[in-house]
């Protein structure tokens, strides 16, 4: 079912005339950088010439290249990615009635494969750490094998542990089995590439005997909270996202990640903000199906926010210049403020990812003393063309393909724009069998035409 370990070692590096955006507000933009990875650390960024190469470095000419840290995307339903392509305009299969259609029938080995492919796509996009938000988990092997694919692919992140896919509403997720995965899974057998999260429906979704419970329980196992936020509170009308009741139950707080919350009044954005909440914003599956996603008011709010994916089984890409660069222009028409600019997005999209995620002392910049999560990205292709300022080049004319190395944890895992692990480069081969093995193990129970 599962992959070899094929994972590369870790290299030591020194890039030298390289373009730094290090996204460190101490740091800044360093024109002409050397930096240097020594055992996955990063642990230089300085102007100039090195002083001194570690014995053993690969010295790399970084000029025409700019360097950022990679990108940290905080909400990606991992376990779906193979239901894209069956999710289209034909009548049955949008999104909702596919997933709803397929989860059943995914086997453990989908589930391994299908974060596989989907970490193999972010590699390429310079996506260096992804939270695993799985809402469909149905077994512990089903949560095991999620967190395999992601230690497997070397990519750093989270997972959070969430309910089977249409559990009934009133039905309390497996809280027992959330217990014993926890246990399974100690610190040391993640790597420090990973910890833990749980994925709850909240009060959107639940009744007040399943989220107070499944709530408390989290909190007792110091785990994070996510929650998606996309629709009004059961029992109220639509005109918000009810955050202020959520605050007035002690549910908010900085353990607490929301997802969406396109609906947020102001009186909700307050709620997030004075209580430290923090939001993962889809931007491009939120314009589709949800509404405005509300960066320029939880940005002036100070409310913590992330960028995310959230599925690649609805139509968006994890190309984040190109999500970047919808943000900017739809907030211009929106708000035309000033305050959403391309730093200020590529700050979403890194630092304030990892501070979502907790790990802001360890990624989400290039400081050294974190470990060496890093994009090179090819400046010299026409559309980066007459060079301008880095930050708003890759916003405004960025594309996922001018990525073209990809270090996380200082290990190389897209040279020169090829996967280096074998097994990454099979989870994108297989997809189409992977997922025409699915489709007709549904349609053999009756459950697709
Ligand atoms: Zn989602």
């Amino acid at each position: 079912m599962f992959a070899e370990e094929d994972l590369p070692d870790r290299q030591d590096l020194v890039l030298t005339g390289v373009t730094a955006l290090t996204m460190d507000p101490a740091i800044g933009d360093v024109p002409d950088a050397t930096i240097a990875v020594v055992d996955g650390e990063i642990t230089a960024v300085s102007a100039g010439l090195p002083e001194r190469t570690p014995p053993g470095a690969r010295v790399v000419d970084g000029r025409g290249l700019i360097a950022l840290p990679g990108f940290v995307d905080t909400h990606w339903h991992l376990w779906n990615s193979l239901l894209r392509g069956t999710v289209g305009d034909a009548p049955g299969r949008d999104y909702f009635s596919v997933k709803r259609g397929l989860g059943p029938y995914h086997e453990p080995a989908d589930f391994y494969w299908a974060a596989r492919f989907a970490l193999a796509e972010a590699v390429t996009a310079g996506i260096t750490t992804v939270h695993n938000w799985d809402h469909n988990v149905r077994s512990p092997e089903d949560a095991d094998v999620n967190v395999r694919a992601q230690l497997d692919a070397g990519v750093r992140g989270r997972f959070s542990y969430g309910p089977r896919d249409s559990t009934p509403a009133d039905e309390p997720m497996d809280l027992d089995d959330l217990r014993a995965f926890v246990q399974r899974w100690p610190d040391r057998r993640r790597g420090g590439l990973l910890d833990i999260g749980v994925a709850l429906r909240g009060p959107y979704r639940t009744p007040p005997q399943v989220y107070r419970r499944e709530w408390a329980v989290a909190r007792e196992l110091g785990l994070p909270i996510t929650m998606h936020c996309d629709r009004c509170l059961r029992e109220e009308g639509c005109s918000s996202c009810g955050l202020t009741r959520l605050a007035d139950e002690g549910l908010l707080g900085p353990d607490l990640q929301v997802v969406h919350a396109v609906h947020a009044s102001p009186a909700d954005v307050t709620a997030l903000a004075t209580s430290g909440t923090r939001v993962s914003l889809s931007p491009i599956t939120e314009l589709r199906t949800m509404g405005f996603p509300l960066v320029t008011e939880l940005f002036e709010a100070g409310v913590p926010v992330s960028l995310s994916t959230d599925t690649l089984a609805m139509p968006t890409a994890p190309d984040v210049f190109t999500t970047l660069r919808a943000v900017e222009a739809v907030e211009a028409a929106r708000c035309g403020s000033g305050v959403v600019t391309p730093r200020r997005l590529l700050r979403m999209a890194t630092l304030d990812g990892a501070s979502d995620l907790g790990i802001a002392d360890v990624t989400g910049s290039l400081t050294p003393g974190k470990r060496a999560d890093l994009v090179l990205v090819d400046a010299r292709g026409s559309n980066l063309l007459p060079s301008g300022d880095p930050a708003e080049a890759l916003v405004r004319q960025g594309r996922a393909t001018d990525v073209r190395t990809v270090l996380v944890d200082g290990r190389v895992l897209l040279d020169e724009g090829e996967l280096t692990q074998p097994s990454a480069r099979a989870a994108v081969a297989d997809a189409d069998a992977r997922r025409d093995a699915l489709v007709a193990r549904a349609r053999a129970a009756g459950a697709w035409d």
